[in-house]
């Protein structure tokens, strides 16, 4: 029996979301609400989509967070937001996950503040949509660069920083695209799988210093720039998600409350692995070049 033919599901009221970069208005307690007590996350790309919500969702578990991207105006109102919503301190700083130097001195500021980072959420990331054969050497390497270095960066100044010696978590969020090679997506997917690689790597060498590595892999997610920019609004439109096995899209809520669990002690034995967040997405969508053409950028000259 096709996908297509189960009837709709909807959406668990237990996960609700809101579409823009505001707190949720309202929030039911799935996990103990003093899970994350007197811990401190330092959240790249935190003050959008997806990150937003994490630090939200973590901030209401007792923790306090740091945001940090290169646009200070968007943390910062980011910031103001999450610590009305909360009652939580989050403090927002600037950085480009491509220089080194910038994270430095924003771990820095961090542990200045704080005294401590237990948690870092490597989700700071850009893609678009884009053919190999139009996609230019530097649009590639600036998503790997962003991605996957990023990343690294990221990991490698928290742990001579902080982790080496105290212990720590890492959730890198990934994506499933590299699965199945995804149509106009071979330079993020590319990034990504390096980073789920990466993710193995880090939690063999750290993990005798009580560190633990993980991947989230969202599909999906609904109020995100990404589900904008890859063709999300015209998917729903077409009701190409009734082809998922859940038959939706995901919402920023539904990734937090994943991560926050990778983050959180329920996790404890858990490291080296990809966590999917996708509602079987990857096994069912389409993955024709054609279609997708209409909605891509045809080059990207970055
Ligand atoms: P988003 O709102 O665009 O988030 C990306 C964040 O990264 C922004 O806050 C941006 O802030 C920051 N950023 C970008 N380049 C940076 C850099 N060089 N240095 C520091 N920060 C940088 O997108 P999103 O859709 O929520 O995605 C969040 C994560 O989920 C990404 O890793 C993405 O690949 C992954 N994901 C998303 C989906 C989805 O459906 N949305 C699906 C699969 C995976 P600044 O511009 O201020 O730097």
């Amino acid at each position: 029996m096709s996908q297509c033919m189960l009837s709709a599901s909807a959406a668990s009221h237990l996960n609700e979301d809101v579409e823009t970069d505001d707190c949720l208005t309202s929030y039911t307690y799935l996990f103990s609400p003093d899970i994350l007590k007197d811990k401190v996350a330092f959240i790249t790309g935190g003050g959008s989509g997806i990150g937003f919500r994490i630090a939200e969702i973590f901030m209401r578990h007792g923790c306090r967070t740091i945001i940090a991207s290169r646009n200070l105006d968007r943390v910062t109102e980011a910031a103001k937001k999450l610590t009305a919503c909360t009652g939580q301190k989050c403090v927002p700083l600037s950085l480009d996950v491509r220089h080194p130097q910038t994270i430095s001195t924003a771990v820095e500021e961090a542990l200045r503040q704080f005294g401590k980072v237990n948690i870092l959420i490597n989700n700071a990331a850009g893609n678009f949509l884009c053919p190999a054969s139009a996609l230019s050497f530097n649009a590639f390497k600036t998503v790997i660069d962003i991605d996957t270095l990023g990343t690294f960066n990221a990991s490698k100044i928290l742990y001579e920083k902080y982790f080496k010696d105290h212990g720590g978590v890492i959730v890198n969020i990934t994506a499933t695209l590299s699965y199945r090679g995804q149509a106009l997506q071979v330079h993020a997917g590319s990034a990504k799988a390096a980073i789920d690689a990466m993710t193995k790597h880090l939690a063999v060498e750290w993990g005798p210093h009580n560190i633990r590595v993980n991947s989230l892999a969202p599909g999906p997610i609904s109020g995100t720039e990404g589900y904008r920019r890859l063709g999300g609004l015209s998917a729903e439109a077409k009701k190409s998600f009734e082809c998922i096995p859940l038959q939706r899209a995901g919402n920023k809520t539904e990734i937090a409350h994943s991560v926050l669990y990778l983050a959180s002690p329920a996790a404890s034995y858990v490291t080296g692995t990809t966590l999917v967040v996708d509602g079987g997405s990857w096994l069912t969508s389409a993955n024709h070049m054609s279609p997708m053409l209409g909605i891509s950028s045809h080059s990207a000259n970055l």
